[in-house]
């Protein structure tokens, strides 16, 4: 029997911490590791309060291979599942060096330390920006991969090449989930996302202008080849997506191969008007929109085919969009 042990590098992160909260209900015992670069020590309260369990918290850069190697030793870990990493495409082509020293020097400490306490299994988060825009959808894990647009998408891919290389020694095993558009809180509010600074991403833009933090939102286009001319992507709730890590954690146990990729998403495509109306209407709250130039490097739409996921890790997306912007606008509505 594996321990229960789990190693979540980035536990205090978006996802990483609703992971965490979902690893305890399943009855794992989660170990954090986090740098604080791009989160907050309260997050662990959050967590205490929805499950009525700390986990064991380290304050640590994944590139300090000798601690990282310790705490997994004195541990007893069984699988690892790593977040940490940075993750914003704009800044990535400002900071391409600061982007690849730390997502990919980060993994490779990180397996080095792993190999050194002879750990096997990592989860390894990836994207779908690794698709690129994809002739046919849904994509499928046998899509082919395009050169990445963005520092931020090559690291991710570099990363799967890494893990895919290792594998092959023996030396571990790979699940690797390549996300969706991840959004939406917990139910209760206690846990979220926290952009640093103008946020990036679609649904944490809606919810601070909603809120008056921002004027107004720029939908980046409307004249995509797309039914509203707007653009396609698949959101997936961020419950659902910490379940599928779960569940992969089942599943590397189990699995005699060394390296399987997984697509995280609902296999709906919604487009950015859908989300603003849903929005709107599961609020009831008018949104300052207007439309505005599309953004460089976006593609024009994608979601994913998840039928290897449903089928291998018995993991199925449960929420939706209506889900996702009730639950992002009361998280928001409860921050200072
Ligand atoms: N988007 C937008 N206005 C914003 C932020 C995003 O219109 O302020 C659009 C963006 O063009 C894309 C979708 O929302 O079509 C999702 O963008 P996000 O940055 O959240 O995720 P991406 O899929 O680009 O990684």
């Amino acid at each position: 029997m594996s321990s229960k042990n789990i190693l979540v590098t980035g536990g205090l992160g978006f996802i990483g911490s609703h992971t965490v909260v979902e690893l305890i209900n399943a009855g794992y015992f989660p170990i954090i590791i986090d740098n604080l670069s791009n989160s907050d020590l309260k997050v662990l309260d959050g967590i205490e309060k929805i499950t009525g369990k700390k986990p064991v918290f380290y304050n640590l850069d994944i590139l300090q291979t000798d601690d990282l190697e310790k705490i997994l030793n004195v541990n007893n870990i069984s699988s690892v599942i790593h977040f940490a990493a940075y993750k914003a495409v704009g800044e990535s082509v400002e900071k391409p060096l600061d982007y690849y020293y730390n997502n990919v020097s980060g993994i490779i400490s990180l397996l080095k330390a792993m190999q050194n306490s002879n750990v096997k299994n990592i989860i390894f988060s990836s994207s779908c920006t690794v698709y690129g825009q994809a002739a046919d959808l849904p994509v499928t894990e046998r899509t082919p991969l395009i050169k990445a647009e963005s520092p931020y998408g090559n690291t991710k891919k570099i990363c799967e090449e890494i893990l895919y290389d290792f594998s092959k020694t023996g030396n571990v095993k790979v699940v690797s989930l390549r996300y969706f558009n991840p959004a939406g809180a917990h139910k209760s509010s206690l846990i979220g996302e926290l952009p640093l600074g103008i946020p990036n991403n679609l649904i944490p833009y809606i919810t601070q202008t909603a809120a008056g933090l921002r004027n107004i939102l720029t939908i980046f286009g409307n004249n995509y080849n797309t039914p509203d001319g707007t653009c396609i992507r698949d959101y997936i709730h961020v419950v659902d997506l910490a379940l599928a890590h779960v569940k992969s954690v089942e599943f590397i146990n189990k699995f005699t191969d060394n390296y399987e990729v997984f697509n995280i998403g609902t296999g709906k495509g919604t487009s950015v008007l859908e989300i603003v109306n849903t929005f709107e209407n599961i609020n009831f709250v008018k949104l300052n929109y207007s439309i505005g130039e599309r953004r460089k490097g976006d593609i024009e739409q994608i979601w994913a085919d998840c039928k290897k996921a449903n089928s291998l890790l018995g993991w199925e997306a449960k929420l939706d969009i209506s889900d996702i912007v009730k639950d992002a606008w009361n998280w928001q509505k409860q921050l200072d």
